[in-house]
């Protein structure tokens, strides 16, 4: 069994307590309109091409076998439809303008990355969080992976939008000691169009979470005209109310460096420009949470 995993970031601080290694698996079943790692979505491989590179020298056209790409009046072209992902361009380019993003793992594989910062982790109250994408959604590589660290004694933190079958949640969180929950809006129409799915079924799986025991720290993207509506924070903080195991709620606001990595994928349609919430909105959001971030 293989895990398909985009980015691993060691030394991260961002994602849990302590220096940690962030683990990134690739597909993910909710499609913010806003995603940040707009490549996380897709659960397959992606061509990555940057065309600020690219001085159109036509290596790749050369060998590629499947006619995907073909220099036309001296510019490289691109055809999705044709390619396979079979790789062979990438090392081709000279410039770096092309990677293939996305690589399959062994759970020894990516174990051995992470044990590699076991000192790191233990004098800075860190560990490993595995992130994405949806990691639930490969779940039985993710269960091997909790399983194999908390073997080590690391701490581990699941970074999740919980819209899968509660049963994949519950078998996991018996190795995992936080929960990084990301809650994108509280009006169910709203949530659907900006993320393509509704959220019953995400805070259905939130109030039992919050039953577990387990600490959870609530992530909550905020962007301009979406979801920054004080009526859709006031019941957000009323949900969260009382969650005795709630440690802290993040409020992110929004940043546009989706816009820039959807232009790289010729795969991706191009993500809309947002903008940030207002600044005293967020003051406001914090009051309303009453909680440190
Ligand atoms: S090999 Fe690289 S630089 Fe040359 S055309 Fe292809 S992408 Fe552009
Ligand atoms: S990944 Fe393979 S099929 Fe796709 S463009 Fe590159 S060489 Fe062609």
């Amino acid at each position: 069994m293989k895990g398909l995993i985009f980015n691993i970031q060691r030394f991260s601080t961002k994602d849990g307590p302590g220096i940690r290694t962030t683990v990134f698996f690739k597909g993910c079943n909710v499609n913010c309109a806003w995603c940040h790692n707009p490549e996380s979505i897709d659960g397959d491989l992606m061509l990555r091409f940057d065309s600020k590179r690219c001085i159109n020298c036509g290596r790749c056209a050369e060998v590629c076998r499947y006619s995907a790409t073909e220099m036309i009046e001296g510019r490289r072209l691109y055809h999705l439809e044709k390619c396979t992902l079979c790789g062979d361009c990438v090392p081709a380019c000279g410039e770096g303008a092309l990677e293939m993003v996305g690589k399959n793992y062994t759970a020894e594989e990516l174990y051995s990355i992470i044990i590699k910062d076991e000192d790191f982790y233990r004098e800075s109250g860190g560990g490993v969080t595995f992130s994405g994408g949806e990691p639930l959604l490969q779940q039985e590589f993710l269960l091997d992976m909790l399983k194999r660290c908390k073997a080590a004694g690391l701490h581990t933190s699941l970074d999740t939008a919980l819209n899968v079958e509660w049963s994949s949640i519950e078998e996991v969180l018996p190795w995992v000691d936080l929960v990084l929950l990301d809650i994108k809006g509280m009006n169910s129409e709203r949530h659907l169009r900006n993320t393509g799915v509704s959220n019953e079924k995400i805070l259905e799986n939130a109030e039992k979470l919050s039953a577990t025991g387990v600490e959870i720290i609530v992530r909550m993207p905020i962007v301009k005209g979406l979801n920054d509506s004080i009526e859709e924070l006031r019941a957000a903080a009323a949900f969260l109310k009382d969650w005795q195991n709630l440690s802290a709620v993040e409020l992110l606001p929004y940043h546009s460096l989706g816009v820039d990595k959807s232009s790289e994928y010729e795969a991706l349609e191009a993500q809309k420009r947002f903008e940030a919430p207002d600044s005293d909105l967020i003051d406001k959001a914090r009051e309303l949470f009453n909680r440190s971030e």
